[in-house]
């Protein structure tokens, strides 16, 4: 490995600025659009770059099984087993990847709420103190949804901009049996750019490759396209990309980050300013706090309470094929929920979790998981035949689920599921609907349903690694997602959840940083 060389501030363009944002994805990117129009000048830092638009944006193989945008990197488990986890360093982060299902957590989430494996606590504002910012998300986002079809809804104060998007022939057959058995399915809030009444001039052409893929015709509201391009026509604010954020360094106090160092083409460079914003998603976040440990910050940055890296979650998440013996060709799934099984009551004593159809699927997506299924049936058939569910269960925050560095900055996360007895109940209740609905048991000769439980590497829906509160003994950002311990670092991504609720989290990270970036405009005045 090459020597990393210090690049004096002079061979940089400029070094000081009012406000440094750090990752461009859902929270990073939301919030460097939401301060772009102040004139402050504003530096967001990117480690990866601009996912090319190239054919390969939508071929399962290069994206699937070559793993084409992959991080390339590897973390270790509990046990020191090496793996890839499955995030995207880009701009626009995850979501260039996302299925853009963009949900609100329930109201009840925001309580504390008893499960089968202990309680998810309580978050320290409500949902209320959140609404009007899901509101703005969700039209920023270009959500597309019905108000009122999902009973577990939370009260919003409007309506979606965009109608719900229509289900092809085999879901929406899947969403009539479900209503006839009594359940309540709804159009899931997805964030696409579609004109289903004009699709001569819709952006989104409605394809099989969504969710896990990059977008080739920028339809997907991703954080790029909706937030950071635009947020880039100012000319106040500047993208640093390929820069990855190796340490913050504080003044001698301790309370002030006071330099930004970035890794850029085999140098290490130093950017300062006011106000220093982590938003490098829950894990690398952590990673960055602890990696600046110093005299003054000896547990790692911001950690007086011991929790930076602690209590990480990422749901309990499982694909459950249904297979029948009908041939159908659907290209985007995504577009039921299903939350009858989301609180405790009707007969449960605990909540079981969310439901709701993964958004891409083929024989590749298949093909990655292929020892887990079909011996007897080729897998382009299976493809045809199958109906790729998603299931979440909410995972409990614990103490030793946690994120830690080695010596040399090397991500261990250990993490051991709770729950899971709910999630199973969940995959029983799902398959009594199906079975129930049409889809027989022994057409073909294996099992007709297959779950398969995301694995550690599957760190989609990370969060909960530095969570808000009021203590700073017990939490490690105020109310504000300021760190307790120093005046001038914020986190935007999803480290700050206390709880993880049962819903996928990007519109929760969204929504947050518009709220943090309103208490930011205020702070800069
Ligand atoms: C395949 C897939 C499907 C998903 N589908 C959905 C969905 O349908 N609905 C949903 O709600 N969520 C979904 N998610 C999850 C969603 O994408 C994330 O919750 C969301 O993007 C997290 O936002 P964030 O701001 O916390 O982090 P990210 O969006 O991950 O952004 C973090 C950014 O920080 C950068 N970065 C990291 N470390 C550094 C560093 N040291 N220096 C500089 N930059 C750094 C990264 O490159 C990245 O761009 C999905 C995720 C994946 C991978
Ligand atoms: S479904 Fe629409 S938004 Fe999604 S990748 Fe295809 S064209 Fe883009």
């Amino acid at each position: 490995m090459s020597p990393v060389l210090h690049r004096t501030s002079e061979a940089c363009e400029s070094t000081h600025y009012d406000v440094i944002i750090i990752g461009s994805g859902a929270g990073g990117g939301t919030l460097a659009w939401r301060l772009a129009p102040s004139g402050k000048r504003i530096l967001l830092i990117e480690r990866g770059t601009w996912i090319p638009r190239e054919k390969q944006n939508w071929d399962s193989q290069s994206v699937i099984l070559d793993g084409r945008y992959n991080c390339g990197e590897h973390w270790l488990d509990k046990d020191g087993g090496r793996f890839e986890p499955g995030t995207h360093y880009a701009v626009g982060g995850n979501t260039k990847f996302y299925g853009a299902a963009l949900i609100r957590m329930r109201e009840a989430d925001f309580g504390e709420v008893r499960h089968v494996d202990g309680v998810s606590p309580a978050w320290p504002i409500a949902y209320g103190d959140l609404e009007s910012y899901y509101t703005r998300a969700e039209h920023l986002y270009h959500v597309h949804g019905l108000r009122g079809a999902d009973p577990t809804e939370p009260p919003a104060s409007a309506p979606y901009l965009h109608p719900p998007i229509s289900s092809e022939p085999r879901i929406h057959e899947i969403r009539e049996g479900m209503e006839r058995l009594g359940h309540r399915p709804f159009p899931m809030p997805v964030g696409i750019q579609l004109d289903e009444a004009n699709p001569r001039a819709s952006a989104c052409i409605r394809c099989n490759t969504c969710d896990g893929f990059p977008c080739l015709v920028r339809a997907k509201a991703d954080a790029q396209v909706i937030c950071v391009e635009p947020a880039l026509e100012h000319e106040n604010v500047r993208l640093l990309d390929r820069a990855r954020v190796v340490r913050l360094e504080t003044s001698v106090s301790g309370r002030e980050v006071t330099g930004v160092i970035v890794e850029r083409d085999g140098h290490e460079e130093t950017y300062r300013a006011g106000i220093v914003v982590s938003s490098c998603g829950a894990i690398n976040s952590a990673a960055l706090m602890l990696r600046s440990a110093s005299d003054r910050h000896p547990a790692g940055l911001a950690n007086r309470s011991g929790m930076v890296g602690r209590n990480y979650m990422s749901h309990v998440n499982s694909v459950f094929l249904a297979v029948s013996r009908h041939r159908h060709d659907t290209r985007f799934h995504k577009t039921i929920g299903l939350n009858d099984f989301y609180h405790a009551g009707e007969g449960r004593e605990f909540p079981l979790g969310h439901i709701s159809l993964m958004g891409s699927f083929d024989a590749n997506t298949l093909r990655a998981g292929a020892p887990r299924l079909a011996p007897t049936m080729t897998l382009e058939k299976m493809a045809e035949h199958a109906v790729p569910f998603w299931m979440t269960t909410e995972d409990l925050p614990d103490p030793n689920n946690r994120v830690t560095v080695d010596g040399r900055g090397s991500v261990t996360l250990s993490y051991t599921a709770n729950n899971e007895k709910a999630h199973a109940r969940l995959g029983v209740e799902l398959k009594r609907i199906l079975s129930a609905i049409e889809f027989e048991e022994h057409l073909i000769p294996l099992q007709v349903y297959i779950p398969g439980r995301i694995p550690l590497a599957g760190v989609a829906h990370q969060n909960g690694t530095m969570r808000f509160g009021t203590d700073p003994y017990r939490s490690v950002l105020n109310l504000n997602c300021r760190a307790h311990d120093l005046d001038n670092l914020y986190v935007v991504d999803g480290s700050f959840f206390p709880s993880s609720s049962a819903v996928n989290p990007a519109l929760t990270i969204m929504a947050n940083a518009l709220r943090v970036g309103d208490h930011l405009l205020d702070r800069l005045g």
